[in-house]
């Protein structure tokens, strides 16, 4: 019965109306306080441990406060609104992680389970990853290369060891999807998007697949990278090309 929490929530909403999932003020998702308070500059946030060989990370924030509560939000209670503060965050990250290359731009969010995707309703990292190229013009666009293998279970819970066992090979990279995309964008960079960091385990295994098929990654973004676990750092941008 996927359907009955998300009637619950609209439900909800009916009744109590709309509140700021920054500071509970009743009225938008995000009231205008809060929106003017978001980061509009990122850094480097690799974790700690790194996953060896990971690209250089870039993350919009910490995931705490606002931040958190608009992933979690958009995520858990498809609060679809917030698609496009989470891409100017996600592309705040982008900037920052692509400041060197020139060119094209192609953005490869990290795939959901299928399953996920059917309880929520919606895919919200490839939301937010095509707000985001949106926010960033022309130049950018978004490309949904990545395929999860069955059997790789919520990540929730699960320490960087297993998370690293759980999505080690998990990921595929459809050969005629990357032929199509290198003749639609040759010589673009390719920046790996996602909500969180944590561990950096999913970026890595996302950066794995596409580099197995061909693909070079210049770096990763995200909205947001978990304090416990990250610290700042970073090495330079290298100047990938992909074609
Ligand atoms: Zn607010």
């Amino acid at each position: 019965m996927r359907t009955l929490p998300l009637l619950a929530d609209g439900f909800v909403d009916l009744v109590l109306g709309s509140r700021c999932v920054g500071c509970e003020r009743p009225g938008r998702p995000l009231c205008d306080r809060c929106r003017a308070a978001l980061p509009v500059e990122a850094s480097p946030r690799r974790p700690t441990p790194c996953p060896d060989g990971l690209v250089p990370p870039y993350a919009a924030g910490t995931y705490d406060g606002v931040l958190r509560a608009l992933v979690l939000a958009h995520k858990e209670r498809r609060v679809l609104a917030l698609a496009a503060p989470l891409g100017e965050l996600l592309a705040v990250a982008v900037a920052d992680a692509a400041a060197t290359a020139a060119g094209p731009l192609v953005l490869v969010p990290v795939p959901s389970r299928a399953a996920t995707v059917r309880q929520r309703g919606h895919d919200p990292t490839l939301v937010m990853t095509r707000a985001a190229a949106r926010v960033l013009g022309p130049r950018t666009v978004t490309a949904p290369l990545l395929r999860l293998r069955p059997g790789v279970i919520d990540q929730a819970g699960l320490d960087a060891a297993g998370r690293a066992a759980n999505l080690a090979g998990s990921m595929t990279a459809p050969a005629a999807a990357v032929r199509r995309l290198a003749r639609r964008c040759p010589r673009a960079h390719v920046v790996v998007c996602d909500d969180v960091l944590t561990t950096g385990a999913t970026l890595r295994e996302a950066q794995r697949a596409l580099e197995a098929a061909g693909v070079p990654v210049l770096a990763a973004a995200v909205v947001a990278a978990t304090r416990r676990r990250s610290a700042g750092g970073g090495s330079g941008v290298p100047a990938l090309n992909f074609g």
